[in-house]
Order: structure tokens, then sequence, then C-alpha cells
């Protein structure tokens, strides 16, 4: 099963993702915990996206397209995948469809995770993350068992250096001009299931569970 997770930044796409991946066996993959896994290596690659990630812009398609490219390739995915945070653009959409289409195969499902722009500063600016497995929390809605402590792996938990509000203004604006057209690319090839996102996570994954296993 080949699932494309949609929707703004801080819609819950992350959070949703982990429960597909769990549930189904898949691997989970976002292109920026791989960005932020570079950042904390000090990789070349790592160093150039976060010059884009810290205002808020994306990173240059001929970077993450390679990125994501690779990392499909990989045998875990031979069962399939699910994307957190990729496409966020038409061409990189185009790029995936063209890479799947070579292996005779398609992508299942684009799931769209609606929350609106107002909901989305509340859900940032207490997102906390575990910047060594990844793991998201955030301090209302779904709280760490120990307070900026990761319940998976006792990490110290942080604030992301891009969830400060006046870049999350400027990636919620990327994100209308750039990512939201892929709604209506992934309508258009009849795959597109639209969720609530504003209802708590188990009821937003019980829906999706549903579509999944429809
Ligand atoms: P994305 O991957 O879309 O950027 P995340 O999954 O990291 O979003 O979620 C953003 C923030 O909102 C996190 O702090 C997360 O814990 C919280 N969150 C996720 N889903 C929900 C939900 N259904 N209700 C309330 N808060 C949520
Ligand atoms: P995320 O963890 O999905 O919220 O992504 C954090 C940041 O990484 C984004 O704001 C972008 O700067 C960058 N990024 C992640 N995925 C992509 C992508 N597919 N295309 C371009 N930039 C991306």
């Amino acid at each position: 099963m080949k699932i494309i997770m949609l929707g703004a930044p801080g819609a819950g796409k992350g959070t949703q993702a982990k429960k597909i991946a769990a549930q189904y066996g898949i691997p989970h993959i976002s292109t920026g915990d791989i960005f932020r896994a570079n950042i904390k290596e000090q990789t070349a690659l790592g160093m150039e996206a976060k010059s884009y990630m810290d205002k808020g812009q994306l990173v240059p398609d001929e970077l993450t397209v390679k990125i994501l490219l690779d990392r499909v390739a990989k045998d875990d995915c031979k069962n399939g995948y699910v994307l957190d945070g990729y496409p966020r653009t038409i061409p990189q959409a185009e790029v995936l469809d063209k890479a799947v289409s070579e292996l005779n195969e398609a992508i299942d499902f684009a799931i769209n995770v609606d929350v609106p722009d107002e909901n989305i500063i509340h859900r940032m600016s207490g997102r906390r993350a575990c910047l060594n497995c990844g793991a998201t929390y955030h301090i209302e809605a779904l709280p760490p068992k120990q307070a900026d402590i990761c319940d998976s792996c006792g990490s110290p938990l942080v604030i992301r250096d891009d969830d400060k509000p006046d870049t999350v203004k400027q990636r919620l604006k990327v994100y209308h001009e750039q990512t939201q057209p892929l709604i209506d690319y992934y309508q258009k090839k009849g795959i597109l299931k639209e969720v609530d996102g504003t209802l708590d996570a188990d009821k937003v994954f019980d829906t999706i569970k549903k579509i999944l296993e429809a």
C-alpha cells in the first residue's frame, strides 16, 4: 500500500503517518525528518536544507526529489510506504508518479488531513519534537508522560526552529501557493480522500483506517 499524506504544516500528517506505519507494517518516510537528521549530523545537504527551512521556504526540488527517490528504492519499501511531507509541489508529484509507474505500480491513496489555518498556529506553537527518534507531541493535546522528555526514547524534546509564529505564517503562505494545488492533482487521479483533521488524533486515525480498509 502506497499512501501520501497531504495537509498544511501542523495538520497532523506526521502523527497519522506514524500510526499508519505501525498498523500496516510499512515505513513512514518524512522528508522533513530526513532533512533534520542531516542538520543534526551537519552534512552538506543538512546545511543547505536548513537555510531554506529556517526561512519557512521549501527546499528546492532538485535536492528533495533525489532524496525521496533514493529512499523509496530501498528494500523496506517493497510492500509500500506512507509519505509525509512529500510531495509538496506538482513537479515533485510528477517525479514520484513517473518512478512508481516505471515499476508498473501506482499510489493507492492521497489522504488530505484538513485543518483550517486558524488552528495551525496553536498546533505548531505547542508542538514538541524528539530529534532523536522523530516522535512528536503537543503540550496540551498529546503531551508526553514527563514534560519535555520523549516517551519513546527518553531524549529531551525541543521546539523546532521553524515552529516560531513568523516562520509558521510563511510556511502556511508557501503551503497555499505551492502545495495546496496537489489536492486538485490527486482528486483528478481519483485517489484523493479527505479527513477532518480537527478531531482528536485517535478519531482521525479511525477515519483513515476505514478509508484504507474499505
Ligand atoms: P505535520 O506532520 O502535519 O506537520 P504533526 O503531526 O507534527 O503535523 O502535528 C502538529 C502538532 O499538532 C503536534 O504538536 C501534534 O502533537 C499535534 N496534533 C497532531 N494531530 C492532532 C490532533 N488530531 N489534535 C490535536 N493536536 C494534534
Ligand atoms: P516538515 O517536517 O514536513 O514540516 O518539513 C519541514 C521543512 O522541511 C519544510 O518547511 C521544508 O522547508 C522542508 N521540506 C520537507 N519536505 C519537503 C519537500 N517535499 N519539499 C521541499 N521542502 C521540504
